[in-house]
């Protein structure tokens, strides 16, 4: 008998016919002989109007603020834990529902964007215990002061994978509206093929590139606890994919998986003074600003006095980035700063990298045969990122899909 934890998502949850159908995943699940607890979204659409009435009363600016923010934004989930332990009841399954601070799940105080402390599953584990399933709300938690928290938008991943762990269970099963991870976006490859299973590791590239399939954080948390994550459609009978250890995904590829962001800016500073203590100059006001640099280049000069600096910031910082940088312009010294915002970054991931050599010239000869030219270049020791021009974006995943093998058989 196996402990399985089922997140559904918001698309799995948006009307009542699909929490009924919600539920006939839990009952299929407890007919294997399997425990179940379930952690829920918010109905599709439900967070963004709460979200919505929030901002048109306020601009968000104090602690106070935020704090209602939580109360009110919440609540989706509350309904929809409500309503699916309802429809179990229904089908004669005993159900009960929790709200996050019912569990408790505890985070910290930073409303908004609260991080798990803990979770005291002892509640979760007596309603299992007496046959029950338990319906939890996701997204949401309870500060120390007693008062509603949210994990951030995408957070109830997070809810279900954090769940999972403080349960031991033997999978954490999130159910959405894709069958699973693809070896890049099926929208701009046909021939994107389902991946089996993906190493945390890639996954957390994948994600954090563009490939929003999880929230980056409950990955982070799977890959530390080592929980099984599988990620499937609830409008499918039919195995997802799995996120497993580097050791047990063995896809034997060199490459898992093409990834592309447009969420992307390139800044440029020209005529850099090069002595020590620049680079900190430099990204320091941008820290201060609670900018996040991505991919940096510096360049050398052959008389070294004179360097180019060129990064990238997310295209939603880029106003804020400009002016932090102009307003250090009397120290920084710099001649010029360009910036331009029609970019995207496509990746090349996998952790077949480790082992194969030579994936970056093919990386760099493909997108060369297709006249790309390439701005700005980082790695790490799975990833292979190229900032390029935003318009060749679909032509270069194409081409290194193909180039990779990463087709269908
Ligand atoms: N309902 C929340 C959101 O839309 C949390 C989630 O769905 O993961 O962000
Ligand atoms: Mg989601």
């Amino acid at each position: 008998m196996a402990l399985i934890v089922q997140k559904f998502g918001g698309t799995s949850v948006a009307d009542i016919g699909r929490i009924k159908n919600a539920a006939a995943k839990v009952k299929k699940e407890l007919d294997l002989g399997n425990r179940v607890a379930v952690v829920v979204s918010a109905m599709a659409g439900v967070t963004n109007q709460l979200v919505k009435f929030v901002e048109e009363l306020s601009p968000l600016t104090t602690d106070e603020a935020w704090r209602e923010y939580d109360q009110v934004v919440s609540s989706g989930e509350q309904v929809t834990s409500g309503l699916l332990a309802l429809a179990l009841h229904e089908m004669g399954i005993p159900a009960w529902s929790f709200a996050g601070g019912q569990v408790p799940l505890k985070t910290d105080i930073v409303h908004g964007k609260a991080r798990i402390h803990s979770i005291d599953a002892q509640a979760i584990h007596k309603a299992l215990d007496n046959g029950m399933v338990a319906v939890v709300a996701g997204f949401q938690g309870i500060t120390p002061d007693g008062r509603m928290a949210t994990l951030g938008r995408g957070g109830s991943d997070t809810s279900a994978v954090a769940l999972a762990a403080a349960l031991h269970a033997d999978r954490c099963d999130i159910y959405t509206d894709v069958d699973g991870v693809y070896t890049t976006d099926p929208r701009i490859v046909p021939g994107a093929r389902k991946l089996d299973k993906i190493a945390y590791e890639e996954m957390l590239e994948m994600a954090s590139l563009g490939a929003k399939v999880l929230q980056t954080r409950s990955v982070e948390m799977a890959m530390n606890h080592g929980v099984v994550v599988q990620v499937l459609s609830s409008f499918a009978d039919a195995p997802g994919t799995l996120l497993v250890k580097e050791e047990e995904s063995m896809e034997q590829q060199k490459i898992t998986g093409i990834a592309y962001s447009r969420d992307e800016a390139r800044v440029t500073l020209t005529g850099v003074p090069d002595k020590p203590g620049v680079a900190a100059g430099i990204f320091g006001p941008l820290a201060e600003a609670n900018i996040n640099v991505d991919m940096i280049v510096q360049n050398i000069d052959e008389i070294g006095r004179v360097t180019d600096m060129t990064f990238t910031v997310g295209k939603a910082d880029l106003d804020r980035a400009i002016a932090a940088l102009e307003k250090a312009r009397p120290v920084l010294q710099y001649k010029d700063l360009t910036a331009d915002k029609n970019v995207a970054k496509i990746s090349v991931v996998g952790v077949g990298m480790r082992s194969h050599a030579g994936v970056a010239l093919d990386m760099f000869k493909t997108l060369a045969e297709k006249g790309i030219n390439i701005l700005v270049i980082s790695t790490s020791e799975i990833k292979i990122s190229v900032l390029i021009a935003e318009e060749y974006t679909e032509l270069a995943v194409r081409a290194l899909h193909q180039a990779f093998g990463l087709e269908k058989a």
